[in-house]
């Protein structure tokens, strides 16, 4: 296991500013959808019978959501593709900045198709992952509603809804999506620049404290133990794609690792990357050791 000599920062992808930004915008959304509906509320009559009121509650919060989201999304300063561009943005930099080949800088490459189709994937999940929000948030309002016994009542049970059902998951989308561009940034960017193989660069926190270890075992695990016929932590590139985030507000990243490796037989595979540091396959499962030839084919 690693000591706190080995710490290194606790965020691998530093894309901290970004990740509060996106969620913070989605936070002010819930804002507004909060004060809508508790405006809505007030002009209920309580007395009327419920089957009535539900479908009109119903009516009134599927439109609220749906235009609120519209516009969140499609907000230039924030909205999705300005998410999804400023991460992959990021990630490119940063590959650049490890690659040995010179890279069009990161404000010309996402102009590029592939990069540019890999932003729009993006993008269409991240709207799916909201629309799902959406859906879900509709009818647990619902429901609520539903259960109310007057505003106050109807007012608290629904303020919390769009705490736990709306507020959280968009949290998480926001951060979830920007370490996700991140490393598809990453991955094509070494790509491009003739790179084969990638390990994980796993977030650090786990051993500052007994609760975060929890957090990143899966991405210890790829680090260190997963062996997809290469390696322990050795990935090609198609293997890594769509891996992180791991898990829900994984800040792990993708690193470049030697290129060659099936080559290599007979040696070491071992480098060293300026931010990363020293990078070595333990003897035991360097290639001349391993049945390479037959796991290739897997
Ligand atoms: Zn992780």
């Amino acid at each position: 296991m690693p000591t706190t000599a080995e710490a290194r920062s606790v965020d691998p992808t530093r894309t901290g500013v970004l990740r509060k930004r996106y969620a913070q915008h989605y936070r002010a959304m819930w804002q507004r959808v909060n004060a809508a509906i508790s405006e809505y509320i007030d002009g209920v009559d309580f007395s009327r019978p419920l089957p009535q009121r539900m479908v009109e509650f119903n009516r009134f919060v599927d439109t609220l959501l749906q235009q609120e989201l519209g516009r969140a999304e499609g907000d230039q300063e924030r909205g999705l593709r300005a998410m999804a561009t400023a991460a992959y943005m990021r990630g490119i930099a940063q590959a650049n900045t490890e690659v040995e080949e010179d890279m069009p800088p990161a404000q010309q490459a996402v102009r590029q198709p592939d990069h540019d189709s890999a932003i729009a994937a993006l993008i269409l999940l991240l709207s799916t992952q909201l629309g799902g929000v959406r859906s879900s948030l509709t009818g647990q309002l619902l429901q609520r509603y539903q259960q109310a016994n007057g505003s106050a009542d109807a007012k608290s049970a629904l303020r919390e809804r769009i705490q736990k059902a709306g507020r959280t998951p968009t949290d998480g989308i926001a951060a979830d999506g920007v370490v996700r561009g991140y490393n598809d940034a990453l991955l094509n960017t070494y790509e491009a620049a003739g790179l084969q193989f990638v390990g994980v660069v796993e977030e650090k926190a786990f051993f500052q404290t007994a609760e975060d270890r929890r957090v990143c075992a899966r991405c210890y695990e790829a680090s260190q133990r997963t062996d997809n016929g290469f390696g322990p932590g050795i990935y090609t590139i198609a293997q890594a794609r769509g891996l992180i985030p791991m898990h829900s507000r994984c800040r792990c990243r993708w690193r470049r690792l030697p290129p060659g490796l099936t080559s290599s037989q007979g040696t070491l595979p071992a480098g060293s990357t300026r931010r990363q540091g020293e990078w070595r396959v333990p003897v035991e499962l360097a290639p001349q050791n391993r049945n390479v030839q037959g796991l290739r084919r897997r």
